[in-house]
C-alpha cells in the first residue's frame, strides 16, 4: 500500500470539565498509541480564560507535536475518536464546556479549507491559550500566512494565560 511520507504536525489541546489537566495528560497518552504517528513534543500545562461564554470554569490549553504518516483527514477523524472517549458531546452550546477538544492547528506547510478541515486552523493568531503552549515546543513554525509562532504570541494578549504550577490536580 502506499506510504505518506512522515509530516510534522500540531494538535492544541484544550479542557474545562471533569479534571482537565488529567483529561490533557491522558489524552497526550493516547497520542502515543495512534497509528503511524509518535508523539515528539508535549507542551506545559497553562490556564486561561474562557472565550466566548463567560460564565464557565477556565480552560487547562496545552500543545503537543506529532510525527505522522496520517493524511489530514485521517489525523483529524483518529483526534475526534478521541474526544469522543473523553465524553466529548457535541450537542453542547459551540463555545460551552467541554472534557476534551483537539484541533488540528498545523500539517507540515499544507494549506486547505474544506467543510470539515481547514489548515493552517484559523483561530491560531488571535488565540493565546494557542500561541503560549504551541510557542514553547515550536517557536519558530511558520504558520502558512501569518508567520513564527514566536512572534504571533508576542502580539497576543498575555492577560487571559498563565502556566499551570507544577504538581497541580485540578
Ligand atoms: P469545535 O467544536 O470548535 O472543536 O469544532 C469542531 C469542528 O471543526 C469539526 O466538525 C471539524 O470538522 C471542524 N474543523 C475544521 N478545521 C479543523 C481543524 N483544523 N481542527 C479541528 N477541527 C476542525
Amino acid at each position: 500500500m502506499h506510504m505518506l511520507a512522515p509530516v510534522l504536525a500540531y494538535v492544541g489541546l484544550g479542557s474545562n470539565l471533569d479534571g482537565p489537566a488529567a483529561q490533557l495528560r491522558l489524552a497526550l497518552a493516547e497520542f502515543t498509541e495512534l497509528q503511524d504517528t509518535r508523539l515528539v513534543a508535549a507542551s506545559p500545562l497553562y490556564r486561561s480564560v474562557p472565550l466566548g461564554l463567560s460564565d464557565q470554569p477556565d480552560y487547562i490549553n496545552a500543545a503537543a507535536a506529532l510525527v505522522t504518516r496520517l493524511a489530514p483527514l485521517v489525523l483529524l477523524h483518529a483526534l475526534q475518536v478521541i474526544e469522543v472517549r473523553h465524553g466529548r458531546r457535541r450537542d453542547g452550546p459551540r463555545w460551552g464546556p467541554r472534557t476534551l477538544d483537539l484541533d488540528l492547528l498545523v500539517y507540515g506547510q499544507t494549506c486547505m479549507q474544506t467543510p470539515e478541515l481547514t489548515l493552517p486552523h484559523p483561530g491560531i493568531p488571535e488565540r493565546s491559550f494557542v500561541l503560549y503552549p504551541l510557542a514553547d515546543i515550536a517557536p519558530g513554525l511558520v504558520i502558512p500566512g501569518h508567520g513564527t509562532v514566536e512572534a504571533l504570541r508576542e502580539r497576543c494578549d498575555p492577560h487571559s494565560i498563565a502556566a499551570l504550577r507544577e504538581m497541580t490536580h485540578e
